[in-house]
């Protein structure tokens, strides 16, 4: 959601007259979109802040902004640890900084309409609803981004025309809970409905969709999933625990046994899927026990992709104000790593099925002097080819894999 952000200011920064500048030292506008879903995120903008104090002092005239979920409702902290940074701006509260470039006018001053966020890859992210009415016990976004909105079909729609007729291939439809799509517009049209009715826009050869929440996931969307030529069969849905009473104590809305007999819908309705999830170790209380729960769900459903962190308590979050922290941080490491051994081993047999099998690739760039793109399945392939390929579906013929990407030669 970030990376969409990011890409719709530039946009829109560039629709105001602005150049991306190749070097950061030479900007007149430097601009750091935030995360505040862990304590480490934070504390990575916060050190990159503290350290263009001393850029600041030499260069009057250079604008800062911090913009993103680290600026919520508390600005006046903010000002007061970074005094040198001009703009403090929450996520999709752009508009005073696009207002601060025009007035300066660095730059021309026509009629402003949010564009369509420049393509530069073959794959476009796409928001379709924004903010979260989850309050997962542990996580900032709801207080950050607040309630959710969905963005009118017709509107996306227009978006992803756009994206086309500018060379995107694929759209990434985006949403920190995107199955509730629909729920708040007048009409209340649903994920399954938006999802149709992208399938007909035509150049576009893929659609993906993320984050889905298990509790929301209901058969019209797989049954939507599995029918539609062009949506992927690759699936995002966060199991964060696989113990009842972890989940109950995150507020997740699902027990285990549920989360599990969703997996084998999915699986039965889409031969195939790829299934990737989250997973959050050293939540406050869990035990070892609890988190042999977690071990046994991964080992048994066989994600692709598991993306683990450690528990980071989030001020003014349920889980932080009235759960003690109590699982040590070097216990929280071990759990992550031993998550991440598991799945290695586990990513690097599915990811072996592969070898020697013709995989069709949707090539999004140039990295090392090979190419590189992702199956409908979201796997990561490499091939050298001479020709240019970026946009270009190639069939490859994978040759070697390992547990996070697949090498091959085109045929
Ligand atoms: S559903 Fe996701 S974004 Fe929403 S509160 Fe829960 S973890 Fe946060």
């Amino acid at each position: 959601m970030n990376k969409a952000d990011s890409g719709r200011l530039a946009a829109q920064l560039e629709q105001c007259g602005c150049q991306l500048a190749l070097r950061w030292e030479a900007a007149d506008l430097l601009i750091i979109n935030s995360c505040s879903v862990r304590q480490s995120a934070e504390d990575r903008a916060s050190g990159r802040l503290s350290a263009l104090k001393t850029l600041k002092k030499e260069r009057k005239d250079l604008a800062i902004a911090l913009v993103g979920c680290m600026v919520d409702s508390n600005i006046e902290d903010l000002k007061r640890r970074f005094p040198h940074v001009d703009f403090f701006l929450p996520p999709q509260g752009f508009e005073p900084l696009i207002r601060w470039v025009q007035n300066r006018s660095l730059i021309s001053t026509h009629e402003r309409v949010p564009p369509p966020p420049v393509v530069s890859t073959p794959s476009a992210f796409v928001p379709i609803i924004e903010g979260c009415d989850n309050f997962c016990t542990y996580c900032i976004v709801p207080y950050r981004r607040g309630r959710e909105r969905s963005r009118p079909p017709q509107e996306i729609l227009g978006e992803v025309e756009a994206l086309v007729q500018k060379g995107a291939k694929e759209v990434v439809l985006l949403g920190q809970n995107v199955d509730s799509y629909g729920h708040d517009l007048p009409k209340k049209p649903d994920l399954a409905e938006l999802l149709t009715l992208l399938n007909s826009v035509p150049g576009l050869v893929r659609i993906r969709f993320l984050t889905s929440h298990p509790k929301d996931m209901g058969s019209r969307l797989i049954e939507t999933v599995a029918r539609l030529d062009k949506v992927c069969e690759h699936i995002s849905l966060p199991a964060q625990s696989g113990d009842d009473e972890i989940l109950q104590a995150m507020g997740r809305g699902y027990i285990v046994a549920q989360y599990r007999q969703l997996i084998a819908r999915l699986r039965s309705a889409i031969p195939g899927v790829a299934l990737s999830t989250d997973v959050i170790v050293g939540f406050p209380g869990e035990t070892e026990v609890q988190f042999g729960r977690t071990l046994s769900l991964l080992e048994d459903i066989r994600f692709d992709t598991v993306h683990v962190a450690a528990y980071s308590p989030r001020p003014g979050t349920v889980a932080a104000r009235s759960l003690h922290d109590d699982v040590p941080s070097a216990e929280k490491e071990r759990r992550l790593h031993e998550v991440e051994c598991l799945q290695e081993g586990i990513a690097s047999a599915i990811n072996a099925r592969l070898l020697g099998q013709r995989v069709e690739v949707l090539v999004l760039g140039k990295q090392q002097g090979k190419w590189f793109g992702r199956t409908r399945m979201d796997k990561l392939v490499f091939f050298p080819d001479d020709t240019g390929r970026t946009g270009q579906l190639v069939q490859v013929k994978v040759e070697r894999t390992s547990p996070w990407a697949l090498q091959g030669v085109s045929l």
